[in-house]
């Protein structure tokens, strides 16, 4: 049977740079009634709209999901919506008062962390699960997603770049708040050494340090302190794979084979999903 719906138990603040614009930026969470879902509102515009974080609201999956409504534009949005939906916080309202929401760390941790301190508050409404069934493919290049009938949301990730980090790696798992919280939240954003200079000649990473994100160059990394674990950029594909996910805005119940994960990608098979629904219901 499905849970119910759940929203925060009180307000929360966060403060921190944006990765690819580099503006700081304030962030509130804020309860929202029953049926409300995941809603962004850019607090810093004379008129915000909602931005619903909805696969309907992507338009932008380069490097990060931006969503936006009339022009209104939030962007980066994907390490937050991970930490909303293992946590299983389903209605929310988002006030941000910039163009992208903080990298924090580069983690969803620090997120974990606000959801902790604001506090859940179970709802009178059941959530509506997403249930998949029949296998939903999509590919764009090498780059192959699928989702497969599963009674709960689980993964198969696999990457394959000129990295010993990330060269032929897998990472499976079945998401629980608990599993979520100790084996991808603290998983950090990467970068390739190699690909920094033409991120910043494009204006994206200008907020990306040593201290938010993972460089990968040679054999190994950049940082300092050096990885939190050797499969952590893995993992951080897996924590932006659930994030994406999230734009459902309702629990999936599948079984995500993905194969090159990427935001394209991922905003892509709910796309597919979504037209295959349409097509199922319409008989
Ligand atoms: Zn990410």
């Amino acid at each position: 049977m499905a849970r119910y719906q759940a929203t925060l138990a009180g307000i929360v603040g966060v403060e921190g740079r944006g990765l690819h614009s580099g503006r700081t930026v304030a962030v509130r969470l804020l309860p929202a009634p029953a049926g409300h879902g995941r809603v962004f509102r850019r607090v810093d515009l004379p008129e915000p709209v909602p931005i619903p974080a909805r696969v309907s609201s992507v338009v932008d999956s380069r490097r990060a999901t931006t969503l936006g409504v009339d022009g209104q534009r939030v962007s980066t949005v994907e390490h937050l919506l991970a930490a909303l939906a293992a946590a299983h916080i389903d209605n929310v309202l988002v006030e941000v008062d910039g163009p992208e929401v903080p990298a924090l760390d580069g983690s969803a941790a620090l997120w974990l962390s606000a959801l902790d301190a604001a506090g859940r508050s179970v709802q009178q409404a059941r959530c509506c699960p997403v249930v998949v069934d029949a296998p939903v493919l999509v590919s764009q290049g090498s780059r192959r997603a699928c989702l497969l009938p599963a009674p709960r949301m689980s993964w198969d990730v696999r990457v394959n770049f000129d990295h010993p980090l990330l060269h032929d790696r897998r990472h499976r798992g079945t998401l629980t708040p608990a599993g979520f919280r100790r084996h991808l939240a603290w998983a950090r954003t990467f970068v390739f050494r190699s690909e920094v200079d033409a991120l910043r000649a494009a204006g994206l990473g200008q907020g990306g340090d040593l201290d938010v994100v993972v460089v990968l160059d040679g054999d190994g990394v950049l940082n300092p302190g050096g990885l939190r674990h050797p499969d952590e950029p893995l993992r951080h594909k897996v924590v932006d794979l659930l994030g994406d996910l999230a734009l459902l805005d309702a629990p999936l119940e599948a079984r995500a084979e993905v194969y090159l994960p990427g935001h394209a990608l991922h905003v892509a098979l709910l796309h597919a999903l979504l037209a295959r629904r349409t097509r199922v219901e319409r008989g």
